[in-house]
């Protein structure tokens, strides 16, 4: 079989290497490719690789995988939904993983999860081979919306109380996922004491990222926090999301009691706490 452009075989055996970095190269050895097809929007892989298990590839940058996926679904789903409190109504931007809709189903409150992923051949290959990350996702109140999140945050008339930006890395179809313009239609999504947040790439490798998104979220919001997380699978391991919110919330008001495997009450409390560095650079 012709491998993939990402995938080398060496001595017999199956590497993939995620070299979108100018100075990076982290490769991987495979067990067996899973799933690999161009889409219309990008190249979609499914590998099973020996240390981090099923993972999701898209053009060549690992995306999530079985082993820790979790740790980043957990932790972009639920600081913002328990910090709301009360969500109804919730847009995830992205998430084709299905990872993110799989946790906001455990509150029972929520009436309305709208997923916007701009390809479907993403959502179907996770169902069908990355099922440790999208768990069978069949909750009615999850409704698919395969389109471009930037054309559909300009044109919804919709109102949510949480949005959630799982974007991939800012590179193809992502780039504007990062813009202000984009936030600002989203912000326009947002019911009276609504939450947004968003992946902010690494403090470590993508800090000026970082450092631009809290900058745009807090031109829309009054008040705008990073918290984190350490994700290994993420070059570096550490990983920074954006949050904003309009009210203050006094962490010690929330009540957290979700099946989850990373995410904890207290834990949610020291999140956002940061280091040193990440507190200067967002002073
Ligand atoms: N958790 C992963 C991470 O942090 O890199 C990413 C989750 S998910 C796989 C990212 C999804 O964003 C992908 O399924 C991709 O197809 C989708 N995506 C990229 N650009 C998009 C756009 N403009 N509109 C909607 N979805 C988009």
């Amino acid at each position: 079989m012709r491998l993939p452009k990402y995938i080398k075989s060496v001595d017999n055996e199956l590497w993939f290497t995620e070299d979108d970095r100018d100075n990076l190269k982290i490769s991987y050895r495979v067990k067996e490719i899973v799933f690999s097809q161009m889409s219309d929007i990008q190249h979609v892989m499914i590998l099973d690789s020996y240390d981090f298990g099923k993972m999701l590839v898209l053009d060549g940058v690992v995306q999530t995988t079985s082993i820790d996926g979790y740790i980043y679904n957990e932790m972009i789903a639920h600081i913002p939904l328990t910090l709301h409190q009360t969500p109804k109504r919730v847009l995830i931007i992205g998430g084709g993983d299905c990872g993110v809709a799989k946790e906001a189903v455990k509150y029972p409150e929520i009436r309305q999860i709208d997923m916007v992923e701009i390809d479907e051949l993403v959502v179907d290959v996770c169902k069908k081979h990355l099922k440790e990350v999208s768990g069978n996702i069949s909750d009615p109140r999850v409704s698919f919306i395969y389109a471009d999140g930037v054309k559909y945050a300009s044109k919804s008339n919709m109102s949510y109380d949480v949005i959630i930006v799982d974007s991939s890395d800012p590179v193809g179809p992502a780039v504007q996922l990062f813009e202000l313009s984009f936030y600002t239609d989203l912000r326009s999504l947002l019911a009276g004491g609504g939450i947004m947040v968003c992946q902010s790439q690494s403090p470590v490798f993508h800090l000026s990222i970082m450092k631009q998104t809290y900058n745009r979220m807090s031109s829309l919001f009054d008040r705008t926090k990073i918290y984190t997380a350490t994700v290994p699978t993420y070059p570096g391991g550490l990983w920074s999301f954006t949050i904003g919110m309009d009210k203050s919330i006094d962490l010690k008001d929330i009540k957290f009691d979700k099946d989850t495997k990373y995410v904890t009450k207290d834990l949610i409390g020291r999140c956002f706490k940061l280091p040193r560095f990440m507190e200067d650079s967002t002073g």
